[in-house]
């Protein structure tokens, strides 16, 4: 309870929060039609253990036994159907939220970016960057949305990530560099080279769900090395640390690049590109990873409230549990139990049974129900705290509305971003 976390957090001087807030991404997949985001939803999702459909699948064919991709695409159909799923990476969390794909700037896509802390952008290595490609991006770097890019099926004939990289940095002007080179390509894609950590993941079993870490390959060491320098050529120039280090001709370790990468991607200076194959579960590893090591957790981005009692003052939210709260409701869905309301929390707590004002309708409403949804459950919970998304049952509101305790009047829609642009064409 609440005595426990005060005398924990005086002993160790740091707030409740901090080490749950650290290991919390709120992140959205975005792409054009067809390059592979519901196959990679879904491969995350199976990943961190949250399909129940496919663990039965794998205790039929008995302990231990791999699903090939037949099995799992005959899964297909099990995607997360609700607007944001919570789920387990090592001793991660973390929230996909849904964004709506190719249309552009309406309220809808505006609130689904609005609540995301970081994105991945998925490109198709023989298709590239495609019209909705364009546009994704666009909306995300308008949001200022730090994002990952993944180049996916990589196992597909005519595969060039290569090509898709520089298309990126001249259709979508990203300022980015590859932080892995694939083992083979096309039917013999079998493995990644990890630029920071100067790792090797070989992909073993046709699910690829056994990945084994191993030195990096003799005749690939030069490529590595060459790839592994423009990764950090191009982070150095728009990271001032890294860039004395490289000048300096200092030995980069995997830590000081590892940290370098993160520090650009936060400040959105700079795109790292993954890749792999969701279809066959390659890569889907290394890129959970690299959501950890290179997005931000929900702290480290700045966001923003309207002061309803001052004039519609931009307010900025400290993003901590220890203050008043503050929540966005960004998405109504119809359920089986009535309306569900989904809730990012920018600011303090919210509990079961609480009393939550709407700052838009100035309505007191108890909060009867709160629950997490996962890919294939959802979960009751007894509280939860700022960077956290949650869904209510039975809250009377509008997508858009904002709620407080009642101690601030603050309303979170339309912020951080410029006036939209009917035309960008
Ligand atoms: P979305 O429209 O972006 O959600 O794309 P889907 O996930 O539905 O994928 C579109 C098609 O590409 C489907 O037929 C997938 O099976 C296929 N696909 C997805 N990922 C891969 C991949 O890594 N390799 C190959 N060869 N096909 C893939």
């Amino acid at each position: 309870g609440n005595m426990a976390r005060a005398k924990a957090a005086a002993a160790d001087k740091e707030p409740w929060w901090k080490d749950s807030m650290e290991r919390l991404r709120n992140i959205g997949i975005s792409a054009h039609i067809d390059s592979g985001k519901t196959t990679l939803t879904e491969r995350i999702l199976y990943y961190t253990g949250r399909i129940h459909e496919i663990h039965e699948v794998r205790g039929r064919d008995g302990v231990g036994a791999k699903m090939d991709s037949m099995d799992l695409e005959r899964e297909k159909g099990i995607t997360i159907q609700s607007a944001a799923t919570y789920c387990s990476w090592k001793d991660y969390k973390i929230n996909i939220i849904d964004t709506p794909g190719h249309v552009d700037f309406t309220i809808e896509v505006e609130r689904a970016l609005r609540v995301l802390d970081g994105a991945i952008l998925v490109l198709c290595s023989v298709g590239g960057v495609q019209s909705q490609s364009i546009t994704v991006d666009r909306q995300m770097r308008r949001y200022e949305v730090p994002r990952l890019a993944f180049i996916n099926k990589l196992d597909r004939m005519g595969a060039d990530p290569w090509k898709v990289l520089n298309q990126a940095r001249s259709k979508l002007r990203h300022h980015s560099a590859a932080i892995q080179v694939p083992i083979g390509l096309e039917d013999d894609f079998k493995g990644l080279v990890d630029l920071v950590q100067l790792k090797a993941y070989y992909f073993h079993g046709s699910s690829g769900e056994n990945i084994v870490t191993e030195e990096v390959p003799a005749d690939m060491e030069a490529l590595v090395a060459e790839k592994r320098r423009e990764l950090i050529e191009t982070v150095s120039e728009v990271d001032d640390k890294l860039a004395e280090a490289f000048l300096g001709d200092e030995t980069i370790s995997a830590a000081d690049l590892e940290e370098a990468v993160r520090r650009a991607t936060l400040a959105q200076k700079f795109i790292p590109v993954f890749m792999g194959s969701a279809f066959k579960n390659k890569g889907v590893q290394p890129l959970l990873d690299g959501v950890i090591s290179y997005l931000p957790c929900p702290i480290e981005v700045s966001n923003y409230a309207l002061d309803q009692t001052k004039n519609e003052d931009k307010v900025e939210l400290h993003g901590s549990p220890d203050g008043p709260l503050v929540a966005l409701a960004f998405k109504l869905e119809e359920g089986r139990f009535g309306q569900l309301t989904y809730l990012r929390i920018y600011e303090g707590v919210i509990r079961k049974g609480d009393f939550i004002i709407n700052v838009n309708t100035g309505k007191k409403i108890k909060v009867p129900r709160l629950v997490r949804m996962h890919s294939d459950e959802m979960e009751d919970i007894q509280e939860a705290h700022a960077g956290q998304i949650v869904a209510v049952f039975g809250v009377d509101c509008a997508s858009g509305d904002t709620f407080t305790d009642g101690s601030v009047r603050y309303t979170m829609t339309s912020m951080n971003v410029p006036e939209p642009v009917m035309s960008l064409a």
